[in-house]
């Protein structure tokens, strides 16, 4: 349902927050957080049922990164529970996926998964897409997203971490918004424009089968074949 995105300098998780509760118009029955930082690698998480606030009692107070996504759930496939809260972490904790839209062939690919032994904690949709990007053999995270969004059908807004890949957050759109905050040495994304405005106004809003990069200082735009695409910034006005 909502989707929010930082890599910077800022400590990410009360901004992330925030966030997320600019979101809350749009209507969800759960949330949750994950940070990491290129000083502290490894992926923390907290996920819970209910109102974003839930989620932020839930949050220990050594909670730092620099680094995030953060996710709004409004369940499609599978109850509202903690588990079946976005993000959805690979096994190893080494990969965590959020995702807005429905994998129609997801019942299907995780026939497929389990197959091959892997386990799934989620009865979610969106977890395939955890265990596909783990599984990938690819060198790069952008390269394992590809593969990923590759093999499966449907709609999707998604942003992953990757603890491997700390300097970076990849997401891709097909069907499902999202768009990019272009900050000064810091980078936002959003399904939603409404959770970036206050941080910047210069956005670039990805088109269906485009994915992006964002780092701290730098962001790149290509297709899910791996070509790049031109991206400028453009300032949006917004009454606050
Ligand atoms: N289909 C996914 C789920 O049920 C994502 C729902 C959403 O867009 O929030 O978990």
């Amino acid at each position: 349902c909502g989707i929010v995105g930082y890599i910077g300098k800022r400590d990410v998780a009360p901004l992330l927050l925030e966030g997320l509760q600019r979101l809350e118009y749009r209507g969800y029955d759960s949330a949750g957080i994950v940070v990491t930082s290129p000083k502290t690698p490894g992926l923390k998480m907290v996920k819970a049922k209910g109102r974003v606030r839930d989620l932020e009692a839930k949050v220990p107070a050594r909670f730092k990164g620099t680094t995030g996504i953060a996710h709004t759930r409004w369940a499609t496939h599978g109850a509202p529970s903690d588990l079946n809260a976005h993000p959805h972490m690979s096994a190893d904790d080494k990969v965590a996926v959020v995702h807005n839209g429905i994998i129609d062939n997801a019942a299907d690919l995780r026939r497929k998964l389990e197959a091959d032994g892997v386990e799934f904690l989620s009865d979610t949709d969106t977890e395939v897409l955890t265990h596909l990007i783990a599984h990938s053999q690819a060198d790069t995270l952008e390269e394992k997203v590809r593969h990923a969004v590759r093999l499966v059908e449907g709609t999707y807004g998604i942003a992953v971490l990757h603890a491997d890949f700390p300097d970076r957050i990849v997401v891709a759109r097909n069907g499902s918004p999202v768009v990019l905050g272009i900050g000064e040495k810091e980078m936002f994304v959003a399904s939603d424009i409404a959770a970036l405005v206050t941080h910047t106004r210069q956005i670039v809003t990805l088109d269906d089968g485009e994915m992006a990069t964002l780092k701290a200082d730098d962001f790149r735009t290509y297709t899910t074949e791996g070509t790049r695409t031109t991206a400028e910034p453009t300032t949006v006005e917004w009454e606050a």
